[in-house]
């Protein structure tokens, strides 16, 4: 096993609007989706779809989202023995609002995400202990993302921490012994209270969590490229120019991609360079999990 994600799966209930109904309302509206989403099950698909063995330390409901949650997962070849049900619980739904201008009203229910507990790492220590990487988001209890920080420490296997949503409850005694933090400009934005309008200001804000103790932090920022900071030095890489259609998801593939990478060669900017790319080719797709490229697709872009 390559990777191990510890984290979240939603469904995207897309509903695609006119209006929104005011109040005792009810409307037409021309057209519905179901997408597969959440920030642990996107990264996973995308260090999946390139190649990478991965499980997924996850929970669903027990409602019709769920089945359809495991199959998508199944789909691209992700071990979810550690995938469990949740007995009376929802499965994690978001559902989205999408006017004709494209802009969008998101409610998020965590559902079953929010019974991943302490205890489902232990459980499923014995498949962890083999696997090269750990990677984390912040959608499920903090105690849980803790214990797996820990238990990459405890048996020498490096871990990812994408700190999204961004949390200031956030303690950086656990957050510390992460080796890799990869927030985007607005996480790092909440996480410091300091301006991220410039490289500059990006990199001050990235080095007061250096001084904290984090040993590498990543900054995405958008079509602006990435930003890898260490105590000892500061790397960029530059974002390719595409034509972006639908930005969701972004960071998610970076960091899957990323992930995918760094496992294979231990090369960080190296992982940074293909992650851009890779992140680069999904904003150019509709679509979270649906736009994230294949290996093929990212080796011709990079040609
Ligand atoms: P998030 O989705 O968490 O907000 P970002 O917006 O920082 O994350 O995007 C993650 C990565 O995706 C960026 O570092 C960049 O490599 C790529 N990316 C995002 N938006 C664009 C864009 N408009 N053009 C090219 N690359 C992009």
């Amino acid at each position: 096993m390559d990777i191990a994600v510890i984290g979240s799966n939603m469904v995207d209930l897309i509903s695609y609007i006119e209006k929104m109904p005011k109040e005792g309302e009810t409307l037409e509206a021309p057209d519905f989706e179901i997408g597969c989403g959440g920030k642990g099950a996107n990264q996973a698909v995308a260090a999946a779809k390139l190649g990478a063995d991965v499980m997924m330390v996850t929970k669903v409901g027990d409602d019709l989202f769920a089945d359809n949650t495991i199959q998508n997962l199944e789909k691209y070849g992700i071990d979810t023995e550690f995938t469990v049900k949740v007995p009376g619980t929802s499965s994690g739904v978001a559902p989205i609002f999408v006017d004709p201008d494209s802009k969008n009203r998101i409610l998020i229910i965590k559902g079953a995400n929010q019974h991943l507990a302490p205890e489902d790492v232990a459980a499923a220590a014995e498949k962890l202990k083999q696997c090269s990487l750990i990677v984390l988001q912040l959608e499920v209890p903090l105690p849980t993302v803790y214990r797996a920080i820990e238990f990459g420490n405890e048996h020498h296997i490096p871990v990812i921490l994408n700190p999204a949503p961004a949390s200031k409850e956030l303690d950086f005694e656990y957050v510390c012994k992460s080796d890799f933090f990869i927030p985007n400009e607005s996480e790092l934005e909440i996480l410091t209270d300091m301006p991220v309008e410039s490289d500059e200001q990006i990199q001050a804000a990235a080095m007061t969590l250096i001084d904290r103790g984090l040993k590498n932090v990543i900054v995405t920022m958008g079509s602006r490229g990435v930003m890898w900071v260490t105590k000892e030095d500061v790397q960029s890489v530059a974002s390719h120019t595409v034509k972006a259609l639908d930005t969701t998801g972004a960071g998610d593939a970076f960091i899957g991609c990323f992930a995918h990478y760094y496992v294979k060669s231990r090369d960080v900017l190296e992982a940074m360079k293909k992650a851009t790319a890779f992140a680069a080719l999904s904003v150019t797709k509709r679509g979270t999990q649906t736009s994230y490229p294949t290996v093929e697709e990212v080796e011709a872009f990079l040609q």
